[in-house]
């Protein structure tokens, strides 16, 4: 079924850090949609995918997006006054959790995390969540991801001070580290570099597992 096309305004934007926003869009009537589904929003001639970081039961929706200094949607996006009206497509996209025996990991970097705090929010639990960033700052929507997992890792590329609550470096130095005990389906979400390296680590480190995968930038 094609998806369908829908309006809806802009009711707020939040700097989460000094390169990502928060955007909270009202929730147009009829729009229904599956944790780690994406939109596909309009802007002039330009279309960008986001991934929904709301809820399928919230009533608005809510999207979280890295801003580029050149990217022509992201800084029209930090910058577009609220009530705008924003058109998109949507849902779309096949990065929806199903359910098996094997163990669910979840792993993130940046904005990467939308999909996961969807999925979160919908109620899934017992996940193991690596959640990278530069540093504690960037773990954006911690609180989502660890309220519900099994285990949470941050792992942080520059943390200042010594801190035994996380983990130091990136999420693929953790990777190489987990137990290989059991089999995992792996959920990877967030830049390239990231999720071609991972492919790697668990090609050779976990055969019995499955990968899933999206890729933003
Ligand atoms: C399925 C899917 C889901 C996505 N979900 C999200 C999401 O939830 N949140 C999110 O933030 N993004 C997401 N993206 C990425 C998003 O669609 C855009 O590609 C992104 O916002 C950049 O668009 P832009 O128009 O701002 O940049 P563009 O105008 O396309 O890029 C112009 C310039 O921006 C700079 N730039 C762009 N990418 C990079 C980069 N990786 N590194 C350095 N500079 C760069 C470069 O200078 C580049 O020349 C998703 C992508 C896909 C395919």
């Amino acid at each position: 079924m094609t998806p369908a096309i829908f309006s809806a305004a802009l009711l707020a934007r939040r700097w989460l850090t000094e390169t990502s926003i928060e955007l909270r869009l009202e929730r147009p009537k009829g729009f229904d949609f599956r944790p780690g589904q994406y939109i596909r929003l309009y802007h002039e001639v330009l279309e960008r995918d986001y991934s929904l970081a709301s809820g399928p039961d919230d009533p608005e929706l809510r999207l979280v997006v890295r801003v580029f200094p050149q990217g022509r949607v992201s800084t029209f996006l930090s910058t577009v006054a609220d009530g705008t009206q924003l058109s998109f497509h949507g849902p779309m996209g096949y990065f929806v959790f199903q359910a098996s025996d094997r163990t669910p990991v979840f792993i993130a970097t940046g904005t990467g995390v939308a999909p996961f705090v969807a999925m979160s929010r919908a109620g899934l639990k017992g996940y193991i969540c690596l959640h990278g960033a530069k540093d504690h700052q960037g773990l954006l929507y911690r609180q989502d991801l660890e309220k519900n997992a099994s285990r949470y890792v941050p792992c942080l590329t520059e943390s200042a001070t010594p801190d035994k609550s996380v983990f130091a470096g990136r999420v693929t130095a953790y990777l190489e580290r987990l137990d290989t005990g059991r089999a995992y389906d792996f959920h990877l979400c967030g830049h390239q570099d990231m999720i071609h390296d991972a492919f790697g680590i668990i090609d050779d480190r976990f055969a019995e597992s499955h990968i899933h995968s999206e890729v933003f930038y």
